[in-house]
């Protein structure tokens, strides 16, 4: 087991104004798999990877990585965050950024133009060393902040709705090279999203969250083959059975917040 979160429960109490982000979860990630977390929005997703992040502490509960209780940034962890356009410097060019934090590692020089070169290459972007991030795309922008999550080798790879903000076209195109390169690189996964379709083509597991005080509302295995694309993956009937499972799930789930 890579990652664990027990009795996770989170309150952000700020001036008169409380908010239960996270009621109580509880789940475990084995090393070098692929879990998907979904749930409507509001319900504690972004609160969740920060906590495991070690970026925010837990009001009570706790995580740990590779068997060590969660008090700070984790060694070994990168996060991707939905936000690219701000994850980037906008002053650094790609490969400066992608060296960032190998550089705050104190990663040695030679190594670490061997590591940017290699993960710029696994995200398709061997020719935009020199580029700006202002100068790319939004799906590039979001492929140099993968290619940094990459380059660091991380043993856990944490993502928060990285995909929410490019089109669809490019959105498929990011789902298919984070699968290889999960494949590729061995590491434990868990990537956030509010999208039912991309949590079940991605996973190997989805973890669906109710709305709040959020919990775990169903944690289902996703049969599908490890070979996945768009059009037969989405194409298969097992796929469609398990999307339904997911939607109903989360519709109950919703409900039930409303009706509490
Ligand atoms: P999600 O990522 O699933 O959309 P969040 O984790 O961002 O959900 O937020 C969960 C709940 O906590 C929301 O009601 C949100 O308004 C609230 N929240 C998030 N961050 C803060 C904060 N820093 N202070 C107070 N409330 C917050
Ligand atoms: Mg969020």
């Amino acid at each position: 087991m890579m990652l664990s979160v027990s009795e996770l429960h989170k309150v952000y109490d700020g001036r008169g104004r409380r908010v239960e982000a996270i009621g109580e979860i509880s789940f475990s990630v084995d090393e070098g798999s692929f879990v998907c977390v979904v749930g409507p929005s509001g319900c504690g997703k972004t609160t969740l990877l920060r906590c495991i992040a070690g970026l925010l502490a837990p009001t009570s509960g706790e995580v740990t990585v590779a068997g060590a209780r969660v008090t700070g940034p984790p060694a070994g962890l990168a996060i991707v965050f939905q936000d690219y356009g701000r994850s980037l410097f906008p002053w650094l060019r790609v490969a400066d950024n992608v060296d960032l934090p190998l550089r705050a590692a104190g990663t040695p020089r030679a190594q670490r133009r061997g590591l940017v070169d290699e993960a710029l290459e696994a995200v398709g972007l061997a020719d935009a060393h020199q580029a700006y991030p202002w100068q790319l795309s939004g799906g590039m922008q979001q492929r140099v902040a993968i290619a940094r999550a990459i380059a660091y080798q991380p043993s856990v790879l944490l993502m928060d709705e990285p995909f929410a903000a490019v089109d669809a076209q490019t959105r498929a195109d990011l789902e298919d090279l984070i699968r290889s390169v999960w494949q590729r690189l061995g590491v434990t996964l868990l990537f956030v999203t509010h999208d039912i379709d991309e949590a079940v083509y991605l996973g190997q597991r989805v973890i669906m969250l109710s709305a709040s005080p959020t919990r775990v509302a169903e944690d289902l295995v996703i049969d599908l083959p490890d070979d996945r694309d768009q059009l037969s993956t989405r194409g298969d009937a097992r796929f469609t059975e398990l999307r339904g499972r997911v939607y109903a799930q989360i519709q109950k789930a919703k409900l039930e917040g409303k009706t509490r």
